[in-house]
């Protein structure tokens, strides 16, 4: 099992690091292998995503990645950006399939901005179209940006733009998802407005025909995003274009309390992953130890259960991840009355320690 680990930039390194740990407790051998991507590839090597960072993931099982972005570097020419490296490592691996559950713990209802009662139980699973839609479309590229802006420009644009086979690989991916769980798609579009959205529309009415035993709605994008603060449990599971997907699956994160506790994986068709947190490198808060490593923690697991094929060291991470929180240790993103705040090792320590319990425990029985 080879995982490429790139911790990238801010909090990235921090994180990643309290994940490695949790990994190197599993009774598993891994081979990793560390490589910069990013700002910090930016600084070493002129560019975001240097040729053997590439090399390293697309020989890897899985990639491990912890995040990039800082805002020194919003005056660089947008393909030299640290964020581009995320974009050019989906379009290389070819990551169409962006996973974002949301799930809230029960130890952290308290800490959503949302009332109880609306999210006590929340698991919803987001999944977004990675390769299309408007970040993909011509004429990116095409203008003539001074810094990264366009002074005295009278318009810009990009082109929306779905494909028929890119548009039935991910609805496929919703359906099997939801066959494994409570057998619900909704699919999320603009199709009165866009033609893009009725073409998305139609096709994941064809493909849905195939899964006669999932029940499939649709829902405007404008009321999908109220609903998920109205009645969020009402979903299941959420299939959507790229833009819409990454706006929602932010949304869906902060019901859930704090984007530190979410997950994220993004697939190909073989199964090959990238495993990130939903969040950014959080610059403000780089550095002082204070970030949340819980969600590139659940990362690693969906890592072990999506490409790794081991789906109960998995279960025993999540459920390490649980009992923490029921000890009441929380980072300060996630802090509240009753609680003890801890920094990022301090949380990681406490995986470890949890997880350690939960294996000498699950060898015995
Ligand atoms: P962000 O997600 O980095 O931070 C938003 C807020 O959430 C900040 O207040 C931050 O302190 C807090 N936060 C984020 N993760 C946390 C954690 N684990 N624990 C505790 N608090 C946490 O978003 P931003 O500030 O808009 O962006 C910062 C940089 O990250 C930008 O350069 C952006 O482009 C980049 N970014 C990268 C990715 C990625 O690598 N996939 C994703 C989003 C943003």
């Amino acid at each position: 099992m080879k995982i490429a680990v790139l911790p990238g930039d801010g909090i990235g390194t921090e994180i990643v690091a309290e994940a490695v740990k949790v990994l190197n407790v599993l009774d598993l051998k891994f081979e990793m292998e560390t490589a910069l991507v990013g700002g910090a590839a930016y600084e070493a090597h002129g560019h975001p995503l240097p040729e053997a960072t590439l090399k390293l993931a697309k020989e890897a099982d899985a990639v491990l990645f912890g995040a990039v972005g800082d805002w020194k570097y919003d005056k660089l020419e947008r393909a030299l950006r640290p964020e581009q490296a995320i974009l050019g490592l989906r379009k290389n691996l070819g990551l169409f399939a962006n996973f974002r559950p949301a799930i809230c713990y029960e130890q952290l209802v308290a800490a959503s901005s949302l009332k109880p009662e609306l999210i006590s139980g929340l698991d919803i699973l987001i999944i977004r179209e990675l390769t299309g839609d408007i970040y993909f479309g011509a004429p990116r590229g095409r203008r003539t940006a001074v810094d990264g802006h366009f002074p005295g420009a009278e318009e810009a644009f990009d082109t929306m733009r779905y494909s028929r086979p890119e548009i039935e690989r991910i609805a496929h991916v919703a359906f099997q998802a939801a066959r494994k769980r409570s057998k619900r798609v909704t699919s999320v579009d603009k199709a009165n407005v866009l033609e893009t959205f009725q073409f998305w529309k139609d096709v994941v009415t064809e493909v849905g025909k195939e899964y006669p035993d999932v029940e499939l709605d649709h829902m405007y994008v404008d009321n999908a995003a109220m609903q998920l603060v109205k009645a969020p449990k009402k979903f299941d599971v959420v299939v959507t274009g790229n833009m819409f997907g990454d706006i929602l699956s932010d949304e869906a994160a902060m019901l859930t309390g704090s984007i530190g506790m979410l997950p994220s994986a993004s697939l190909n068709a073989s199964n090959q992953g990238l495993y990130e947190p939903s969040h950014g490198s959080a610059p403000d808060i780089a550095g002082k130890g204070i970030a949340n490593p819980l969600a590139t923690i659940l990362s690693a697991a969906m890592m072990l259960r999506f490409s790794l094929n081991q789906a109960s060291a998995a279960d025993r991470i999540e459920s390490a991840v649980k009992d923490v929180l029921a000890s009441g240790l929380r980072t300060a993103d996630i802090h509240s009355d009753g609680t003890t705040k801890v920094g990022t090792k301090q949380m990681g320590d406490a995986v470890v320690s949890a997880l350690t319990t939960i294996t000498k425990k699950t060898t015995k029985s």
